[in-house]
């Protein structure tokens, strides 16, 4: 029998606790889940393709069918190379469903065999965001219920230590 192979794409600047879950999830439907971490996103980014691989082996270690490679150029593309014909994204608020609305057509359009389902947020991730975890990382919070620590780790070391009063976030971060 064909395994059942699918690709979670995105930018995961860093990974936190909503992208697990989803991942998580999907790895429960699917044989297999690739986690695709892509290279150069049309956004700001703190943290390199390298940086964000290792940030998210670690926290999907305990996924036994799971695993993180990084891509360039067309995520259809990339998902066929890798055998999977099923995208999974996720979705929080009402206002990320018309852009993963455009984007799943789109990738229909550019690769019909390959299809998107979207997953739903869970409850408690419902407003998390790598935005999020930066700019309360910054401002001097604790993100330790938004992220595993691996990745509080590597914003310790990115930005260093935040005191209790904040910092200025640049705009580049978020
Ligand atoms: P993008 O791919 O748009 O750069 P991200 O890398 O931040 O976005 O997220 C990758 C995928 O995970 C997207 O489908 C996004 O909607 C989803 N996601 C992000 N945060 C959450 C969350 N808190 N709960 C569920 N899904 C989420």
């Amino acid at each position: 029998m064909t395994q059942k192979i699918a690709l979670y794409p995105g930018s995961f600047d860093p990974v936190h606790y909503g992208h697990i879950d989803i991942a998580q999830r999907a790895a429960a439907i699917f044989d297999h889940v690739i986690v695709a971490v892509y290279e150069s996103p049309k956004k700001p980014l703190l943290f390199s393709p390298q940086e964000r691989v290792a940030m998210l082996t670690v926290a999907m270690a305990h996924l036994p069918n799971v695993t993180v490679r990084s891509y360039r150029g067309l995520t259809v593309k990339f998902a066929r190379s890798q055998g999977a014909h099923v995208l999974v994204r996720g979705l929080r608020v009402i206002s990320d469903f018309e852009m993963e609305y455009q984007m799943a057509l789109t990738n229909q359009q550019l690769g019909p065999d390959i299809d998107t389902i979207c997953l739903m947020t869970r409850y408690e991730y419902a407003f998390l965001s790598a935005s999020l975890v930066k700019e309360v990382f910054a401002a001097g919070g604790d993100v330790s219920q938004m992220t595993p620590p691996v990745v509080v780790e590597a914003l310790l070391k990115k930005l260093g230590p935040r005191n209790a009063n904040g910092v200025e976030v640049p705009s580049i971060m978020l």
